[in-house]
């Protein structure tokens, strides 16, 4: 094979460009993103030599080496894992594969202060290199393969893929500092960022002694972090390891580390995180859990091990009882794993219960965030749905933040037997809608309720504490029965029996017949001469639009 030349895929392209131009103020973040690389790399292999274990026969000791060559001016980050072949070398290091990806380049503006915040949230990976580096060479082997590949850049719009050759398995990255970057040839500044930003990876990060004799020296203290003690454990390095394994740049709301022990024995060290994911709403609804036994990673694509609508969490679950050679296939239905399932997710309402009431205000930007999405677990989970409920938060006519359903009951009026709302996507649309009229004339409070996953739950779930939901878009809705607001002593209405009255409706009727099921004098109007509503036993309205948007 010769040497041939390849474009970066547009989106790469585009974030090289920010990544090596612009001032980036965190430069050191490449060797948290490269040693990161090279710690799931090390971990895939693992996995996989349960089965084959002749791919690490001759080499069992996983490791990251650091070596600097001071007259090169090359900082080397080599691991023994999994490696790479040629294709994957071109894909992996040529695009941008992770979900979210079109979003995140339809967001980038070209303007570099906001990009560069995108981009910290979205995160660089193996790119970042080109902050440091003019110039990246990668060269890998497949573990089980002879051949080698290299791919090296300087970091344009193109890269080069030749034939190579590597001693053994694995990966070897080789970075040509900036003159500007040589800091990071020092082993002090090494060390330094080793121990802040992967203390926490499981295998040891070396760096090699320079002089031919010295010791290579451990620079991190190489144990899985879970497995720690949690009073060792900084919340900085929790923070650490959670942009690790969550692949996030914020820092997590909320950290839960807990280690389950009795018939089954689990840890679990848990993140919910501070900004939404940018997949949040992707339609396969993935969670990105690891599951590991015993230390080893199996999986983060294991549906069994917490339901779709607590998506959002990023972490870590390690089970002592998975047999080791579990296959992904041996997960499905796996009791062992059900009972993990159960007991983490109702660890985790719990502890977001605990938040809700020692800090609401944090507890409401958690729901900004994520209520749409734990919204399903209402319907979805039979066991938990109607904890998910009491802490819920809607908005509403009366409230100016959101509002819980018990403080809606308590604010409830006499005589007033259900819990009315509105459905709809857009919360302006919502406030101003013509049904609420009568409702606000007689002080009666209606949640505005703006999530498509409302009109789920709302048909599984029929009533809160014994008050059933109403949707004031359909039937009489009731307000015959309240007194108004301004002059409560006002006789509760009565359908005016005027021949005029029966004479206009019967005018409506024929004019609009075929196009509407009946016409109705109202008492949910006040200043709006119309509306339509949908008959007591027909559909929601607004559930018809969403129902038909998803053509069901
Ligand atoms: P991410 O880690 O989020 O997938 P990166 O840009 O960091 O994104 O890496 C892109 C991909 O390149 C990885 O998913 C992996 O498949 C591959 N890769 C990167 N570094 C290594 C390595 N040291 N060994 C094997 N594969 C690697
Ligand atoms: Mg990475």
């Amino acid at each position: 094979m010769t040497e041939q030349t390849h474009e970066f895929q547009a989106e790469v392209a585009k974030l090289l460009d920010i990544v090596a131009h612009s001032l980036y103020s965190e430069k050191e973040i490449f060797l948290r993103e490269l040693v990161s690389n090279s710690s799931d790399a090390c971990d895939r292999l693992r996995y996989a030599a349960l089965t084959k274990p002749d791919l690490i026969k001759e080499d069992p000791e996983f490791k990251v080496i650091l070596s600097v060559d001071q007259k090169a001016k090359t900082l080397t980050i080599t691991d023994n894992g999994i490696g790479m072949t040629e294709q994957e070398m071109i894909e992996n290091l040529g695009t941008i594969a992770r979900s979210g990806t079109s979003r995140f380049s339809e967001e980038l503006t070209g303007d570099s202060t906001k990009d560069i915040n995108l981009i910290g949230q979205f995160g660089v990976g193996f790119y970042s290199s080109f902050m440091v580096a003019d110039k990246v060479t990668v060269v890998s082997r497949k573990a089980g393969e002879k051949a080698a590949t290299v791919w090296s850049s300087n970091g344009g719009g193109s890269f080069e893929i030749a034939e190579g050759t590597r001693e053994g398995r694995g990966t070897t990255i080789t970075l040509h500092m900036r003159k500007e970057a040589k800091e990071f040839l020092e082993p002090l500044r090494l060390r330094n960022i080793v121990k802040t930003y992967a203390d926490h990876i499981a295998l040891p990060v070396i760096l090699k002694a320079e002089k031919e004799g010295d010791e290579d020296e451990v620079l991190n203290t190489a144990s899985a972090l879970w497995t720690r003690q949690k009073s060792e454990i900084s919340a900085e390095q929790y923070t650490e390891f959670y942009h690790h394994v969550g692949q996030a740049y914020d820092s997590p709301w909320m950290t839960l580390h807990s280690k389950v022990e009795g018939r089954i024995e689990y840890t679990m060290l848990l993140f919910i995180p501070e900004q939404p994911p940018f997949d949040l709403f992707s339609p396969e609804r993935k969670s990105k859990l690891k599951l590991y036994v015993k230390r080893v990673f199996i999986t983060d694509d294991c549906e069994e091990l917490i339901p779709a609508y607590l998506r959002f969490l990023r972490g870590v679950v390690d089970s002592e009882d998975l047999p080791l050679n579990v296959s992904r296939e041996m997960l499905q239905n796996n009791p062992v794993l059900h009972k993990i399932r159960s007991g983490l997710v109702k660890k985790v309402i719990g502890e977001i219960e605990k938040k809700a009431k020692k800090d609401p205000e944090s507890f409401a930007s958690f729901w900004d965030n994520f209520g749409a999405v734990l919204k399903e677990g209402i319907y979805e989970d039979t066991d938990n749905g109607e904890r998910i409920l009491k802490l819920a938060q809607f908005r509403s006519t009366k409230a100016d933040n959101r509002t819980y359903l018990a403080d809606y009951v308590e604010r409830m009026k006499e005589g007033q037997d259900a819990i009315y709302y509105i459905t709809g996507d857009d919360i302006d649309a919502l406030k101003s809608s013509p049904q609420l009229e009568g409702f606000a004339a007689k002080g009666i409070e209606v949640l505005l309720l703006e999530d498509a996953v409302d009109n789920f739950w709302l048909s599984r779930i029929t009533e809160y504490e014994g008050k059933s939901f109403k949707s004031v878009t359909r039937g009489t809705a009731g307000l015959e029965n309240l007194a108004d607001e301004k002059d409560p002593s006002k006789e509760p209405e009565t359908k005016a029996e005027s021949a005029e009255m029966d004479s206009l409706i019967a005018l409506f009727k024929q004019a609009l017949e075929g196009k509407v099921k009946d016409v109705k004098e109202s008492l949910r109007l006040t200043d709006s001469p119309v509306c339509l509503v949908a008959d007591d036993g027909d559909m929601d309205i607004h559930l018809e639009k969403v129902l038909k948007a998803h053509k069901q």
